[in-house]
């Protein structure tokens, strides 16, 4: 449940938004001083902050900002007076979105809901999954760089991973030994294309039930190998 802080020191207003926004599903604190809003800003996890502008203690001018070099999350600014609002805008503050009093409650609602679908996204976008690929038993997790066969682990060295993870990633394409041991090793690589047929060989040995009937790694006979799916 999505928590927001409102931190507003008229009462009657500061309740008015929470019971609102509570209808709507969302989890609503209020702080009624500057001083101690911006302190449970800084240190409690809020989804979004809705800051009126005049309050005991400390501004919402200096909230907004003190809470800007922290956190990223969205910042609805309240204010009575719609000259503040320019002078938000002015300022430059981080806030993302500004409300004039008298506002009716559902339009509050609805611009709390669209920030945090907004921050929501970005957060999410900015979480990177691990890349997996998965192959009949045989699991490649590339961004841990590690290898499972029938949910077993397998400790592959670095060029026996690359290998596999480029024949992996290509499955059904033949690839010569020239063209594996030029893609995976660097040219000032002491080896030639036999490198390429150890490694294989060590490969098949981890990842193959029988390993002379390969079921991942096929050799193309005079041509080189294919990765089977
Ligand atoms: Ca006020």
């Amino acid at each position: 449940m999505s928590k927001v802080l409102i931190i507003e020191d008229e009462v009657a207003i500061a309740d008015l938004e929470k019971d609102y926004l509570e209808l709507s599903g969302f989890e609503v604190e209020i702080e009624t001083n500057g001083t101690t809003g911006l302190a449970r800003g800084l240190t409690e996890d809020f989804d979004m902050f809705i800051l009126d502008l005049m309050l005991p203690g400390m501004d919402g001018f200096e909230i907004c900002k003190q809470i800007r070099q922290k956190k990223n999350t969205p910042i609805l600014m309240v204010s009575a007076k719609k000259d503040d609002i320019d002078k938000i805008r002015g300022l430059g503050l981080g806030a993302d979105d500004y409300i004039t009093k008298p506002f009716s409650p559902s339009e509050l609602v609805a611009r709390v809901k669209a920030h945090l679908a907004r921050y929501e996204r970005l957060i999410g976008s900015n979480m990177v999954e691990n890349e997996i690929i998965e192959i009949r038993g045989l699991k490649i997790d590339k961004t841990a760089r590690r290898v499972w066969v029938g949910g077993e682990e397998r400790q592959f060295t670095t060029k026996e991973f690359d290998l596999l993870t480029f024949l992996a990633q290509n499955p059904n394409h033949v690839f010569t030994k020239e063209e594996l041991f030029n893609k995976i090793w660097d040219m000032e690589s002491v080896g030639d294309i036999a490198t390429v047929t150890v490694h294989i060989k060590k490969i098949r040995e981890k990842i193959e039930f029988n390993t002379a009937k390969p079921q991942y790694i096929e050799t193309i006979w005079g041509v080189g190998y294919r990765f089977k799916v």
